[in-house]
């Protein structure tokens, strides 16, 4: 008796780990089959976003390849070719050289898109060092928001804003909407100091 319910439960053991044992190759086929779903779809993506890249809708082209990129843990090395193409054509140069370089580093001279990725690279850089220039330039400007300014012996400025009116219009889809002007104090004019606050954006708004 006791013999026989020992060999019954060897019996249901053995079914039950054939049992699981189906049933995890089941959910290793499914999630095989997800990642396997999963990369096409990426590789669709991908193939429309160049695909918008070359009909010269680089903007949405651009949103794609961003798109792709969030969702892929490697990123394929033609995929470095395409967006640093596109950021090029985009204006995006600093993204461009970035990608570009990658795309050379990896292929080097012998891949597909090799030369094509040196010309881009090439003219991201000229694009990329006159936008310096120009950030360099602006850098060295001198404006007068960065001094403080004398108004003379009043003390006193016309208000900017409301021209001296202490009203403010604004045109909108009814017609005209008058406000008092949030600078002056009803006053219409400011004081030096607030009017240097002004010319700096920190002369705060009164609440009425
Ligand atoms: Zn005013």
């Amino acid at each position: 008796m006791i013999n026989r319910i020992f060999v019954s439960v060897i019996l249901i053991s053995i079914a039950l780990s054939a049992y699981c044992q189906s049933e995890q190759e089941k959910i290793q086929q499914l999630e095989t089959q997800r990642q396997i779903d999963k990369q096409r779809k990426i590789v669709v993506k991908m193939d429309s976003a160049i695909r918008l890249s070359e009909e010269g809708q680089y903007e949405a082209a651009d949103e794609k390849f961003k798109v792709v990129l969030k969702t892929i843990r490697s990123v394929p090395t033609d995929l470095t070719y395409h967006f640093g193409r596109n950021s090029f054509l985009i204006g995006k140069y600093k993204q461009s050289v970035d990608w570009l370089n990658k795309y050379i580093q990896l292929k080097g001279t012998s891949g597909q898109f090799s030369e094509a990725a040196m010309d881009w690279l090439h003219k991201a850089e000229v694009e990329l060092l006159k936008e310096r220039e120009v950030e360099a330039k602006r850098a060295s400007e001198v404006l007068s928001k960065d001094f403080n300014i004398d108004c003379g012996p009043t003390g006193k400025v016309v208000c900017t804003i409301c021209r001296g009116t202490t009203v403010i219009v604004k045109k909108n889809y009814f017609g005209e909407n008058y406000a008092t002007c949030p600078y002056c104090h009803r006053l219409g004019y400011l004081t030096c100091e607030e009017y240097n606050l002004l010319i700096k954006g920190q002369l705060s708004r009164e609440s009425n």
